[in-house]
């Protein structure tokens, strides 16, 4: 961050947050506390906490060191043990940091896992993961089947399913770790919690519908979903930051106030973008920095639903403990179907007035990537408004390429600039442009100046979610 650009109270909470739980995890032998490594997307992080167990988010690591530049070193390790190059880049970047030691971001030394919680199984990738925990440490799996939203709801019958191998499967093995009863007081007074946090979460998601935006809903809204996504959910310093967050968005909205970034306060808000993809953690300041030069923010992004759609109204229910966790589950972003988050996209460009929509398709992560295109075609067939298409990855630096990235920015934002004014020139003007997209890196005609991989219009047309 630049010397001069002020922290908000809310910056200084989350960092110390993060690196007390660090701390702890790093002491969680001496405090006999036990620990159980789990993933992002719809975690059960209340009924942890009703365990009194210490999570370990491996996704946040591999992030946390592809900020701190720490990945490629890890990645490298990782494949010099045989990782091919294609495998999602979290996964090596922390088997690489298991290889050397298994020193957190922080520094400090992160405990071995008591138990392996795989409560997400959308992506395939999470159980080979896990394989490779479980061989490493030779500690417990509890594995919970989630069901994906193949037909766009989530039924009864898919909420039951979950529930019970909650009862038969996930809590028996915490007992059996931890030497706890469950206790479902604990946990619906941690779900009251939750929802009181996530109220704070959607009120700062939606005050990006005013012009200016008070927020970035993908630069800054990472920062924004750390602790909800984490470790916080369910405690008392979770509900605590979300409120101070609130505090100081209402302020910056009274203000008529644009976002805060790394640069300084964001100038004139002339573009309004909804972001779908992850970024990339690597050159995180790089990236965000594009978008400051040319007064873009982003009004609304998919990835800060990565671990649950509150936005679209979930909120966790102590009156329903099991049925709300099995829920939440089942309905963070990657387990929906792909006419549901076509549908959500255009909700968002509609919603949140955008000017434009881009997808930062990232190399390793196909859940997130496979059938992007076919999105992007159908969002500006329904909505008229241009779409953008970069590529990047998660933590492997080898895969930013900055000028690339910053000319194809660059010459999507002229071309919203173009069919604002009305003109007809911008095909001819995208034709000068020095943007290279993949189809010309790769000698193949691209009738748009390399603004969007073209798709044949017989892809077009998906189903509406049921
Ligand atoms: S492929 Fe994507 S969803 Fe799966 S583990 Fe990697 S980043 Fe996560």
């Amino acid at each position: 961050m630049n010397k001069g650009v002020r922290k908000e109270p809310s910056m200084v909470k989350q960092k110390e947050l993060i690196a007390n739980h660090f701390t702890r995890l790093s002491k969680a032998r001496a405090l006999g506390k036990k620990v159980v490594y789990t993933f992002v997307p719809g975690n059960l992080t209340e009924l942890l906490a009703a365990f009194d167990v210490l999570p370990v988010l491996p996704e946040i690591n591999a992030l946390q060191s592809g900020m701190r530049k720490l990945s490629a070193r890890y990645i490298a390790e990782a494949e010099r043990a045989g990782h091919s190059e294609d495998v999602c880049t979290y996964v090596k970047c922390d088997i690489g940091m298991g290889m050397t030691g298994n020193v957190g971001p922080t520094g400090e030394p992160l405990p071995e896992p008591d138990l392996l919680l795989l409560s997400y199984t959308g992506c395939f990738v999470f159980m080979k993961w896990f394989e490779l925990l479980r061989e490493r440490y030779k500690c417990p799996v509890a594995m919970l089947h989630v069901p994906y939203q193949g037909e766009g709801v989530v039924t009864p019958e898919m909420t039951a399913y979950v529930v019970e191998q909650l009862k038969t499967e996930v809590i028996p093995k915490l007992e059996a770790v931890t030497g706890r009863r469950y206790d479902e007081a604990r946990l619906r007074a941690a779900l009251a919690l939750s929802a009181k946090a996530e109220d704070d979460f959607v009120w700062v998601l939606d005050s990006a519908k005013n012009r200016p935006s008070p927020i970035d809903a993908y630069f800054g809204g990472v920062y924004y979903i750390g602790p909800i996504f984490t470790a916080f959910r369910g405690t008392a310093e979770g509900a605590d930051y979300y409120a101070t967050l609130r505090r100081e968005v209402e302020e910056r909205l009274a203000a008529g106030e644009s976002p805060l970034t790394p640069e300084g306060q964001m100038g004139r808000e002339k573009y309004r973008l909804v972001v779908e993809g992850p970024p990339n953690w690597t050159s995180f300041r790089e990236f965000w920095k594009m978008f400051y030069d040319e007064g873009a923010v982003v009004v609304a992004s998919t990835y800060t639903k990565v671990g649950g759609l509150y936005d679209q109204g979930f909120r966790h229910n102590p009156e329903r403990p099991l049925e709300t966790l099995a829920e939440y589950c089942m309905g963070c972003y990657t387990n929906l179907n792909l006419p549901s988050r076509t549908a959500l996209i255009e909700k968002y460009v509609r919603d949140f007035h955008a000017d434009g929509f881009l997808f930062n398709s990232v190399k390793s992560c196909n859940s997130f990537s496979a059938g992007q295109l076919l999105m992007l075609r159908e969002i500006e067939k329904r909505t008229g408004v241009p779409g953008g298409f970069i590529e990047s990855d998660l933590v492997d630096p080898r895969y930013f390429s900055e000028a690339n990235i910053k000319n194809r920015i660059e010459s999507y934002l002229q071309m919203i600039e173009q069919k604002r004014r009305g003109t007809t020139e911008f095909r001819e003007q995208s034709a000068e442009s020095p943007a290279v997209s993949r189809r010309e890196r790769n000698g193949e005609p691209d009738g748009d100046g390399g603004r969007t991989p073209p798709i044949p219009p017989k892809h077009g047309g998906f189903r509406e979610p049921t």
